[in-house]
């Protein structure tokens, strides 16, 4: 049992604070990462916020984990010390159910076990990646590959696999069209990834604040959404639709704007409903979809897929001081694309 250095929330309520965590000892098949970033995904505001239900504090978020690893078990073998490596949002699962045999790890039927607030094999609560280090099994350790630096590397491990997932699943590609809703920390990768697939890519932003950056992403076309016109222009337009909006939306103005056959995905996860009327499906033969994370195998898949192809996230490096001024940036959709903690400060 090792003693690092992390922050916490104490509740649903309080800003996050410092504090020491316990990390176990590096059993055979694990190995220990010295944490260097940690990217603020708003999935943790959601959970440490209590928006997705009662939790188990205090808690340490972080499941965009990039490090070095620095010590390995007897039995390991994928990885090495000084390796560059990231874990994501899951550390283990069951390895046998059906979905784990396919890769699919994270639609483990037993439930994966996340990277914070999840009851381990040991009993114990998950603790994530706003700390010094952890202690990961080793074949939900990812390998960074050359090229990609740590600190723009980190958002990959749940932004990243988040939109690449469902884009490849969808097939975007050439001659497809693909809308991304939302250019926050997941809609910035969606979009890099689905303009490198070849796909043309449109951006549907609340204003078109950030329309320069979308179009130097990789965007086609930007539209505003707070403005009525954008839904009768695009009506019919899209063959795939990613949502990654942290809000309730109006699903039904959205699913106007697919193509016969086309699928809306939401990615975003927010604790309200998103109610859809049927005859916003039946009349386009249209489906409405979801899609969470991705396998370790397709996790290392896109790591390789971005440093082929030059893409990281657009990061804010910040101290660890800053981590409850970034929440509330990011709840106010003013982050450009992502918080990456500087975990040296911790
Ligand atoms: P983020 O950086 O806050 O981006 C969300 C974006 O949505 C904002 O930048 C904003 O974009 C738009 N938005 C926010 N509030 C809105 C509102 N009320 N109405 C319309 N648009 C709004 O968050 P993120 O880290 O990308 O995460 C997005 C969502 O995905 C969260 O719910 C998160 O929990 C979820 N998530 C899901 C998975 C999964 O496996 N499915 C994985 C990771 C995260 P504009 O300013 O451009 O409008
Ligand atoms: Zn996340
Ligand atoms: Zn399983």
């Amino acid at each position: 049992m090792q003693t690092v250095k992390a922050y916490a929330a104490l509740s649903a309520t309080e800003a996050l604070i410092p504090t020491s965590i316990e990390r176990r000892p590096v059993g055979p098949h694990d190995v220990l990462i010295d944490i260097r970033f940690a990217g603020i995904c708003h999935s943790d505001i959601h959970t440490v916020r209590g928006d997705w239900g009662a939790q188990s504090y205090p808690l340490t978020p972080g499941h965009e984990i990039a490090g070095i690893v620095a010590e390995i078990g007897s039995a390991v073998t994928i990885h090495a010390v000084g390796d560059r490596v990231g874990v994501g949002c899951m550390v283990n699962s069951c390895r046998e159910c059906i979905n784990c045999r396919k890769g699919e790890e994270q639609y483990c039927l037993a439930g994966n076990i996340g990277t914070y607030g999840a009851l381990d094999v040991d009993g114990t609560i998950t603790q994530g990646g706003y700390a010094t280090h952890v202690v990961v099994t080793e074949d939900f350790v990812l390998s960074i590959p050359e090229g990609l630096e740590l600190d723009v590397a980190a958002p990959l491990l749940c932004a990243g696999i988040t939109t690449y997932s469902p884009l490849r699943h969808w097939g975007a590609g050439q001659g497809r069209n693909v809308a991304v809703i939302g250019l926050g920390g997941l809609g910035h990768m969606a979009v890099q990834q689905a303009h490198a697939m070849g796909a043309t890519v449109t951006v549907l932003s609340q204003s078109l604040k950030k329309q320069e950056d979308g179009l130097r992403l990789g965007a086609d076309h930007y539209y505003a959404t707070s403005d009525e016109k954008t839904f009768s222009d695009l009506a019919g337009s899209f063959d795939l639709i990613i949502n990654t909006v942290s809000a309730a939306l109006d699903i039904n103005a959205y699913l106007q704007l697919l193509t016969l056959d086309g699928a809306l995905v939401n990615v975003g996860a927010p604790a309200e409903p998103l109610p859809v009327q049927a005859f916003s499906l039946i009349t386009g033969r249209r489906s409405f979809a979801g899609s969470m994370i991705g396998g370790i195998r397709e996790t290392q898949e896109m790591l390789n897929f971005c440093a082929e192809h030059g893409i990281g996230a657009e990061i804010e490096v910040i101290p660890a001081d800053k981590i409850n001024d970034a929440y509330e940036r990011v709840l106010a959709s003013d982050v450009r694309y992502r918080f990456v903690i500087d975990t040296s400060t911790l």
